[in-house]
């Protein structure tokens, strides 16, 4: 992928402040970070998402993530973390290179996460359930 940000960090075209490395991942700082510290994990090949990723390599990356927070946790004093991914444009995702956030968290650091709303009218949070998983 040509133009792909995250392949041009992994093979050292642009530069980045790694963290961690191995074979199959890469981790590095978030360039604008929620709070400081604030880390990405990603596969060191090239999938735009969670849909495309294969499952194998999700599970290299969440376990990469699962070291880095508790390291980001120690070095900054974190009081709580985020794991998050954005899949898509309507979910907020701007680099189409799969990755993880890893984003330590302060009480009262402004940073909000969703609002919840009473969005199923009487059965239909049966119905729903039934529709997802005749798709697994
Ligand atoms: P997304 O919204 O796609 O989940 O998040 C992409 C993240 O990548 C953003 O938080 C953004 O700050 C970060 N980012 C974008 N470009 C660069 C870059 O060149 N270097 C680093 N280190 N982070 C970047
Ligand atoms: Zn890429």
């Amino acid at each position: 992928m040509e133009e792909c940000i995250f392949c041009k960090i992994i093979k050292g075209q642009i530069p980045s402040t790694k963290i961690y490395e191995d074979d199959k991942t890469l981790a590095f700082l978030d360039i604008a970070p929620v709070n400081i510290g604030h880390a990405l994990i990603i596969p060191k090949e090239h999938y735009a998402n969670i849909y495309e990723t294969p499952e194998d390599t999700m599970s290299d990356i969440i376990k990469v993530a699962k070291k880095i927070s508790l390291a980001v946790k120690e070095a900054v004093k974190a009081e709580g973390v985020n794991i998050t991914m954005n899949n898509n444009h309507a979910a907020g995702q701007v680099i189409f290179h799969s990755h993880i956030h890893v984003i330590p968290r302060f009480s009262n650091d402004g940073f909000e996460l969703w609002h919840g709303k009473r969005a199923y009218e009487d059965d239909e949070m049966k119905s729903v359930a039934e529709n997802i998983t005749s798709k697994l």
